[in-house]
């Protein structure tokens, strides 16, 4: 793998990563015993920084949350008068974000999905899919004016990140903007989740279906990341513009 001159890996390499599978139980379990050091109480920097450039002036847009846990940004886009669509395998996490925010929700079964439900906010601005997102369509949640998605394709198995990305593209609107956050570090010293995903792979999951262009990389190393082994750690992100 190439350096930079400041020691980054710039390779395509994924490691040992490729073959890793972190499975729906797990994740449940994490949720169970509290282990959610990705989720940010106080919102993303990135978002606070980048709102602008997802929104463009737009007002009243569907914002979709894949793989949402319970980020905050849900709530503070929902108060701008957007609507919100999530989807979440945990729903211990939507029913915790809910209640976090002292914000009534109903249940209601998904006709098209056996075993899932949709939470959604008395006010009807909010709705999370308690599901895998892999069982979602646009012909049940439609299609999308903007995507925030941080914590999520980097979650997503390496196996599975062709599928993800496919269902993502199905469900933008034309004119629609994708916030995209991924990481960067040195993949041989911590198996994740969050995976590595070089810019190299976000160019050709993405490349021929928008704009790709990369807004910041900001150094997010804390010691949590010296913990799992690691001498770096990046946040990087990029906005996908899919025109019409
Ligand atoms: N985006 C959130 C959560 C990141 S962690 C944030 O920024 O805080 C990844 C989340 O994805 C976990 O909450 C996990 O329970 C959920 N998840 C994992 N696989 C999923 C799947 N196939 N479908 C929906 N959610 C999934």
């Amino acid at each position: 793998m190439e350096r930079s001159a400041d020691g980054v890996l710039e390779g395509s390499d994924i490691g040992s990563q490729k073959d890793r599978v972190v499975t729906e139980e797990e994740w449940l379990q994490k949720w169970e015993t509290g282990n959610i050091g990705f989720h940010k109480e106080q919102g993303h920097p990135l978002f606070q920084k980048y709102l602008d450039v997802l929104l463009n002036g737009r007002s009243g847009l569907r914002v979709f949350f894949p793989l949402c846990g319970k980020a905050v940004e849900m709530k503070w886009l929902a108060d701008m008068g957007h609507s919100v669509v999530g989807v979440e395998v945990s729903e211990q996490a939507l029913k915790e974000f809910f209640a976090e925010h002292s914000l009534p929700y109903c249940e209601e079964p998904v006709p098209e999905i056996s075993g899932a439900k949709k939470l959604r906010s008395a006010s009807g601005n909010i709705s999370l899919y308690c599901c895998s997102i892999y069982d979602l369509s646009s012909s049940i949640v439609g299609k999308f004016d903007g995507v925030w998605d941080r914590g999520s394709l980097v979650a997503v198995n390496p196996c599975d990140r062709q599928r993800y990305v496919s269902l993502m593209i199905t469900l933008m609107e034309k004119n629609s903007s994708y916030l995209l956050v991924t990481v960067s570090y040195d993949p041989n010293k911590h198996k994740g989740p969050p995976f590595y995903v070089p810019e190299s792979e976000i160019k050709s999951l993405f490349g021929n279906h928008c704009e790709i262009k990369c807004l910041q990389k900001v150094d997010d190393f804390s010691d949590r990341h010296r913990q799992w082994g690691l001498d770096y750690f990046l946040e990087v992100l990029y906005i996908l513009k899919f025109v019409a």
